[in-house]
This record gives C-alpha cells, sequence and structure tokens, in this order.
C-alpha cells in the first residue's frame, strides 16, 4: 500500500514537472510516505526529521511533506518536523500546497484517481479499495486511512488493460481487505473474473484478504484459474479462539482452518502464507501454543510473523502489554522454526519441476523472481532477463528460496 500511495504521489508531482532526484541531498523536494502499522517504522521518522533539518542548512530550498498514513497523535508529534503534513486523500492537493497560484487551475480528481507512475515496468500495484471498517484492536488503519471506499470495476479494468498493454506481467489487485470490495454492481468474485478475462500474459495476485470475508465464492473463482495465480495470504493473526476474539477478527480456528481445508480441494497444490502477531495482550503461553499448533497442521508455505506493539487510539492500546519483549521474541522464534521445517518440506517436493517465473531483481548475474505460487526462485543468467517471464527447472530447495537452472 505504501509502494501505491508513493506510486501516485509521484505521478501528482510530475505533472507538475518534478523529476526523481537521485540522491537525497540533491533534492529540493523530499516526500516521507509514512507507515503506522509498527511503531518501529513511526520512530524512523524521528531520525529522518533530523537528516532534513541538516539537509537545510546547506540546501535552502529543500522543502519537505509527511503524508501516508498517520494517526492524530503522531501528527501533532511530526507537524514541526516537515514544512507540511498532507492527508494521504488530499496527496492531489501537493502542487496547490507548494505553489498557491496553481489552486484550482488543476483537476486530479480522488486519491483512487490518480494515475500512478508505476515504480516498475513489469509489476504493478493496482489499488481496488482504501480504508477499512474492520476495526481488529490492534490496528491503526482504521484510524490512519479512514472508511473503506471501493473503485468502480470499469475504472480497475481500464488501469489493468492498459498495465497489460504495456507489457506488464503481474497485477497485484490490493486492498486492506479485498473481499468486501463492493462497487455497487459487483462483488470481489466478480472483479477478479472480469480481470481474468482481460487478454495478454500476465498473472493476478492479490491481498490482504481478511478470513471472515474471504468465501467459497471466491475460492471458486480462484479455482478457475487461468491468470490467477495459486497463492493466498490468508492472515490468521493468533491460533487461539479467545485471542481472535480480544483481537475483534470475528472468526475461530476452526473456522479458518475449513477456508484452508477447501481451497486446498479446490487448487491442489495451492500455497499458503499467513500473518501472526506474538504477544498480544494477555496472550499466555498456552495460548500462544495453539498458535504454534496451528502452524504446524496448516503447513504454511510462508508466514510474516510480528511481534505485538502497542498502537495508541486502538482498542488494545488500552489492555496491558504484559508480554515481554524477550519472550516476544522468543515466540516468534518458534513459529519461525515451525515455518522453516514445512516450507522446506514443500519446497523440496519442487526439486526436478519445470515452473515459470517472473524475473523482479538482480545482483550481477544472479537473478531472483517468483512463480505463480509466490516462491522465491534464484538462477543465474549471462542474459538480462529482468521482467522476463522463464521457465526454470528447480534444483534445490530451501525454506525461503529455491535455486533453478533456465531452461
Ligand atoms: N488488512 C490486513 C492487515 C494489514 S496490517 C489484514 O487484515 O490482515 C499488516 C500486518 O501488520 C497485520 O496482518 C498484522 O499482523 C500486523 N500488525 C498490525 N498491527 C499490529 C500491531 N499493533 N502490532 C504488531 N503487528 C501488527
Ligand atoms: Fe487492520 Fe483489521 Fe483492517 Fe486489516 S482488517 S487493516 S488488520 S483493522
Amino acid at each position: 500500500m505504501n509502494i501505491s500511495d508513493a506510486e501516485r504521489i509521484a505521478s501528482v508531482l510530475e505533472s507538475i514537472k518534478y523529476k526523481p532526484a537521485l540522491k537525497m541531498s540533491e533534492a529540493d523536494l523530499i516526500v516521507v510516505t509514512m507507515c503506522s502499522v509498527r511503531q518501529s517504522a513511526v520512530d524512523r521518522i524521528h531520525g529522518l526529521i533530523e537528516k532534513f533539518r541538516k539537509l537545510k542548512t546547506t540546501n535552502h530550498k529543500l522543502q519537505t511533506i509527511l503524508t501516508g498514513c498517520i494517526i492524530k497523535k503522531d501528527r501533532i508529534k511530526f507537524e514541526k518536523g516537515f514544512d507540511y503534513l498532507v492527508d494521504i486523500k488530499d496527496i492531489k492537493k501537493i502542487p496547490e500546497i507548494l505553489n498557491p497560484s496553481l489552486r484550482a487551475k488543476r483537476n486530479l480528481g480522488n486519491y483512487l484517481d490518480i494515475t500512478p507512475k508505476y515504480s516498475s515496468k513489469f509489476s504493478a500495484n493496482v489499488p481496488i479499495m482504501t480504508g477499512c471498517n474492520n476495526f481488529c484492536s490492534y490496528c491503526v488503519v482504521p484510524y490512519a486511512r479512514d472508511r473503506e471506499v471501493s473503485r468502480p470495476a470499469k475504472e480497475v479494468i481500464a488501469e489493468v488493460k492498459n498495465l497489460v498493454r504495456n507489457g506488464y506481467k503481474e497485477i497485484w489487485l490490493l486492498g486492506q481487505n479485498v473481499n468486501s470490495y463492493k462497487d455497487g454492481k459487483n462483488n470481489f468474485s466478480n472483479l477478479l473474473k472480469m480481470v481474468n478475462k482481460i487478454p495478454g500474459e500476465f498473472w493476478i495476485r492479490f491481498t490482504s484478504s481478511h478470513p471472515k470475508d474471504f468465501n467459497d465464492e471466491v475460492i471458486n473463482t480462484m479455482a478457475i484459474g487461468g491468470k490467477i495465480t495459486p497463492y493466498l495470504n490468508l492472515p490468521a493473526q493468533s491460533g487461539d479462539n479467545k485471542v481472535l476474539k480480544s483481537m475483534n477478527r470475528h472468526y475461530t480456528i476452526k473456522d479458518y482452518k475449513n477456508k484452508i481445508e477447501k481451497l486446498r480441494e479446490k487448487i491442489p497444490g495451492i500455497a499458503i502464507s499467513t500473518d501472526i502477531i506474538v504477544g498480544f495482550p494477555g496472550e499466555t503461553k498456552k495460548q500462544f501454543e495453539n498458535t504454534a499448533k496451528l502452524f504446524r497442521d496448516v503447513k504454511y508455505d510462508m508466514a510474516y510473523i510480528n511481534k505485538y506493539s502497542p498502537r495508541i487510539g486502538t482498542a488494545a492500546a488500552k489492555l496491558n502489554d504484559n508480554v515481554l519483549w524477550e519472550e516476544k521474541k522468543r515466540r516468534e522464534k518458534v513459529l519461525t522454526e515451525i515455518l522453516k521445517q514445512t516450507a522446506l518440506g514443500k519446497n523440496k517436493k519442487l526439486i526436478g519441476k519445470d515452473v515459470d517465473v517472473l524475473i523482479n531483481e538482480n545482483r550481477g548475474n544472479n537473478y531472483f523472481g517468483k512463480d505463480k505460487h509466490y516462491k522465491t526462485i534464484k538462477v543465474k543468467s549471462d542474459k538480462n532477463i529482468l521482467g522476463k517471464i522463464v521457465k526454470v527447472k528447480i534444483t534445490e530447495a530451501q525454506p525461503f528460496t529455491l535455486k533453478g537452472e533456465i531452461m
């Protein structure tokens, strides 16, 4: 979502003839797209403010803007450190903020209407909605990005068609809860089907899916396959029903596992990842063991494990953050060890198989990419294959990376 925000900001700035600077020290304008989800990201802003203060002593022209997901309290705290503070919904106003004579001369539309300046030439983030209505008790997003707004399917389709025409190979449909997408006519399943019908060679991925809204209809649509890739991130957040209740997640582990079972039945071989929070207020060792059990039972391909940090203004911030940081680290380690085993087990089965890989990064002649199952695959190539889909034979498996040879 932050990348998508930054791509829209870059587009707004380009419309008033700003060009990207090669180094921070050469910039006339620095826009910081903040993320409030974790405290560590918020803490980094203090360092940036200090850096900008120093830069300003030699570059008197430098202006700074803070935008992105900002909650009220941080807004007050950071206001003095930046020249301007702009709500993410208002980024189209940046030109007139920088130059008041531009006021009312331009019409860039709403946040979702802004055509982004894509940061990649082959993989694009396409927001289908913004905001969130769920108020999970630990989460700051509903406060920082406001309520859910879905983008009309027509606009999403037009953007994807244009991207595919320009050679894009991977389309990420983005939203905090894509399964509650609704534009008045279409739900998420309809939207997926429509994107799937767009002609061209490209892959469809989407995130995030809230388990309470992820339903049979979407599973059946995913099972059609086509351009829809066999990968799903389904954030469980905890493996314990009492903790889930306290997190305000509205599903039980039984519901969650049923959905995983249906997915695996309809889409054999689907890769599944999850998001987890360890050390939620009051999470006992026994409750944590239920999360470890979930990991052993589901056998995830990948997991994004987060140590709980209180976010001011959220319901959970009023609870006692009583799990010590060291214990949170221990719980994170326990889950990582289980994950390493399950992921390695799955990856080993891929040795000898041929897969399509979209190459997205290189260091010298070492290239890295993702297959349809969102597995990271490393290959060597003397030719520049960045942005290409290549056929690879898998030769070696590690928990989080596979090695292969281009065929
Ligand atoms: N909309 C997504 C999550 C977006 S936030 C969903 O419903 O799953 C991305 C991840 O950050 C979450 O999945 C959660 O695991 C983590 N996270 C959010 N708030 C957190 C907090 N206060 N402490 C630790 N991790 C947090
Ligand atoms: Fe946060 Fe929950 Fe909304 Fe995800 S669904 S953004 S975790 S409130």
